[in-house]
């Protein structure tokens, strides 16, 4: 194997988790996993692989470029793979200083490590050394009814979130163009599945409708969005890592574009027919149309083509299956729900730009 240590950032978060869990399960990989443990990172998820001499956890900020460059000189990965990151728009909006601290700090001290370690590697291990940046399509902005983003398509973020994850993406981009760091960057479409915490539109309608509580919509509920299934994204992570070319950006997506009210009454259904004695079905009626989030992109949809075309890589999960293995994945791990919600965090409404 191409990569057999690699180091993860937010790795205790739920694309990184899952993302370790391949790693270390499926693909026998070593793993040096940097997660500071915010909110949104748990140790309850990386229960799948605790224990593993294999796993090697270390609680600590991307901020800290010393404890970076000592990891990477001792555990002398082939790849970095960066998930760290404040992820939730919402959030982004109530204090955006923390975007910028972990998004775009954190990504340029992350990549002053790199460029050092890089630097000082020779030969094979300096050609197959990769630093993959995760990022968003939600840098691209909105889309009107129709089109795709494409990789070509021109930035635009319109949340906090969305702008320092752009300019961590350029930051990226000059690491490659003017120091040779072989980075790349992904560009994904909205992800679902297992050990998202419930703060987002999926999980946050399955753990509120399985506590009999009303399920937020926003605004009219038209915003469109690309699903992806979580483990789809982590094989498509691998695939670039395998054989995507440095200084190249490869969008992700599943071809999944439902709008949120679809996705809701579609979660709605699958309680229904996995709960039908409940006392809250039918779940529908838990269904609460709330105030639009302040500039709320309309519609994202990813053209996947690049990568399916470069790298062979193609979505697998339908999003009826991948829903409804979610749906079942929250039920079955209720322990792992309620532990992660709680801290004070309790499914409250974010992100009404009242200011920090
Ligand atoms: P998450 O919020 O679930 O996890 C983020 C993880 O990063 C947490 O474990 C957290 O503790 C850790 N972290 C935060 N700040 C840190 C810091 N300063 N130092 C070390 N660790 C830190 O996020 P996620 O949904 O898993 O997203 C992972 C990455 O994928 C992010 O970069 C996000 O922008 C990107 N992404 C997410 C989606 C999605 O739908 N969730 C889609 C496309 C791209």
């Amino acid at each position: 194997m191409k990569f057999g240590t690699v180091l993860v950032t937010g790795g205790a978060g739920f694309i990184g988790g899952n993302f370790v869990h391949m790693l270390i399960n499926e693909l026998g990989a070593k793993v040096i996993n940097l997660d500071c443990l915010t909110y949104a990172g748990n140790m309850v998820t990386l229960e799948p692989v605790a224990g593993n001499p294999k796993h090697i956890f270390v609680k600590g900020d991307i901020r800290d470029r010393k404890l970076v460059r000592s990891l990477l000189a001792e555990s002398k990965p082939e790849a970095i793979v960066n998930f760290a990151a404040e992820s939730h728009v919402d959030r982004s909006i109530d204090s955006p200083g923390d975007f910028i601290q972990t998004n775009v700090l954190g990504s340029f001290e992350l990549l002053e490590a790199a460029r050092g370690h890089w630097g000082d590697l020779t030969g094979a291990d300096r050609d197959r050394f990769r630093f993959l940046h995760v990022s968003t399509d939600e840098v691209y902005g909105s889309l009107g009814g129709t089109g795709l983003f494409n990789e070509s398509s021109p930035y635009s973020p319109n949340s906090p979130y969305a702008a320092s994850k752009a300019a961590s993406d350029h930051l990226v981009r000059a690491y490659h163009h003017t120091y040779g760091l072989p980075a790349i960057i992904t560009n994904c479409s909205n992800n679902y599945g297992p050990y998202q915490y419930p703060e987002k539109l999926i999980p946050l309608a399955i753990y509120k409708a399985l506590s009999g509580k009303p399920i937020p919509v926003y605004g009219d509920g038209g915003n469109v969005r690309d699903w992806l299934y979580v483990k789809d994204h982590c094989h498509a992570i691998w695939s670039v890592l395998q054989k995507g070319a440095p200084g190249q950006t490869y969008n992700v997506g599943g071809n999944g574009e439902r709008t949120n009210i679809q996705v809701v009454r579609a979660i709605c259904k699958i309680l229904d027919e996995l709960m039908p004695d409940s006392p809250n079905a039918p779940h529908e009626k838990l269904i609460t149309h709330v105030a639009d989030r302040p500039g709320h992109d309309r519609r994202y949809a990813i053209d996947a083509s690049k990568i399916g075309e470069q790298t062979g890589w193609a979505a697998k999960q339908t999003f009826e299956q991948g829903l409804k293995n979610t749906v079942i994945w929250y039920i079955e791990n209720k322990k792992w729900a309620d532990t992660v919600m709680a801290g004070e965090y309790k499914g409250e409404r974010l992100g009404l730009a009242k200011g920090e």
